[in-house]
């Protein structure tokens, strides 16, 4: 069988592996170093954030944002429904109990679903110590909206832009909105450190205690004080210098996405009951620009006369991975007792939705196999119809 086309895979050329080796031959290969400091200056420089400290993944870039913000145990933090679960985790982490909100058509947050759940919980008398909405996919939240509510219950927003970096909202850059952000550096992000993440502010404080929790709490003296509980969270100096060959790279790996959505949109143009997820862009009423992470489309059965599954089974078949939208946190058995507010968006997205092979190290070759896969199901399906 033909090789097996992945939905991102890693896209690592010689600029990655010069980049290891001057590392390695450096001498800093571990812990902190060069590459690091100059790895955080790019990454602030390029989300226009004041600072950027490189951590060891997203989670933990949630994770020590949520302590920084003073988020603990009792705490409700409101966060989006339709996210990857790193997302509630982290919340979890700190020993606050997660909010699930639902979404609206952008995938994202609902802003009035985010207003409602401020109004029950405050009448509760409960109050919210964080709201972390999610850049699903890649596409910057409604931040107009979202921060204005939580500004107006005096409430802290950690973006999660996890998925987004390199997306833009209205000329801001995605991981540039609320007090700090997270951006991860996972495997099948849109650029990556084999494993990383980052925290982006602009609070030079908030920073500083981020670099202090993420290496142990350790005071600045040489017999290893501790007066708070640390974690062991830093990127090295190896990876950070792969981040920066990455970095080098991403606006290029974004264009090659974005080609490959122009591909699916031709693709799908005349096929009735399916869409593109997320487009038109601006439909909350941001001007948005997407980083093309990952091309969804959304299948309406009844008009398509197929399912998201069906497609999904068939791909799968040909040795190429598709997959549905993330399965929305307040539908997981783990977080089945989690208070939610939901009007049944999510979930229908999550049955709706199917991601397609979307990585910038797919070539033509790739993607004419998955286009032929796709017209191979469509000619199938309409038989069958
Ligand atoms: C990938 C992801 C994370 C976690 O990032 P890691 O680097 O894998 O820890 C968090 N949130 C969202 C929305 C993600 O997609």
């Amino acid at each position: 069988m033909a090789d097996r086309i992945y939905l991102s895979s890693p896209d690592v050329t010689q600029a990655e592996e010069d980049a290891l080796v001057r590392a390695i031959r450096s001498g800093w290969v571990a812990p902190l170093g060069p590459e690091v400091d100059a790895f955080e200056e790019e990454l602030a420089a390029y989300t226009g954030r004041k600072y950027a400290v490189a951590l060891s993944s997203g989670t933990a870039a949630l994770h020590l944002a949520l302590l920084n913000l003073g988020v603990g145990p009792g705490d409700l933090v409101l966060t989006s429904s339709l996210t990857f679960a790193a997302t509630a985790n982290s919340i979890v982490y700190t020993g606050a109990e997660p909010v699930f909100i639902d979404a609206d058509e952008t995938g994202n947050m609902n802003p009035d679903l985010l207003e409602e759940a401020f109004d029950t919980l405050a009448k509760e008398g409960r109050t919210v110590k964080a709201v972390v909405p999610v850049d699903l996919l890649g596409k910057v939240v409604n931040h107009e909206r979202i921060d204005a509510i939580a500004a107006a219950h005096g409430v802290p927003v950690l973006s999660d832009a996890a998925e987004s970096l390199g997306a833009t909202r209205n000329g801001r850059s995605a991981g540039a909105f609320g007090v700090a952000a997270a951006i991860s550096f996972n495997g099948n992000k849109i650029m990556t450190t084999s494993g990383g993440g980052a925290l982006l502010t602009d609070d030079e404080e908030f920073a500083k205690h981020t670099r202090y929790l993420a290496t142990q709490a350790r005071q600045p003296v040489v017999h290893y004080e501790h007066t708070d509980i640390g974690y062991n969270y830093r990127m090295s100096n190896i990876l950070a210098a792969l981040g920066r060959a990455q970095l080098s790279r991403l606006d290029e790996m974004i264009e090659r996405r974005r080609q490959h959505r122009l591909a699916y949109r031709e693709l799908f143009a005349d096929v009735s009951g399916v869409t593109i997820f997320g487009e038109p862009s601006g439909a909350d009423g941001g001007d948005t620009r997407d980083n093309f992470w990952l091309t969804s489309i959304l299948v309406d059965p009844a008009e398509a006369g197929f399912s998201a599954a069906a497609m999904q089974a068939a791909l799968a078949e040909r040795n190429i991975e598709s997959r549905p939208l993330w399965k929305p946190m307040h539908l997981q058995p783990v977080y089945s007792s989690a208070r939610a507010s939901t009007d049944g968006s999510a979930e229908e997205l999550f049955h709706r939705g199917l991601s397609l092979p979307s990585g910038s190290v797919l070539d033509e070759a790739h993607m004419a196999r998955v286009r032929e896969a796709i017209g191979q199901f469509l000619d199938g399906a309409d038989a069958a119809a």
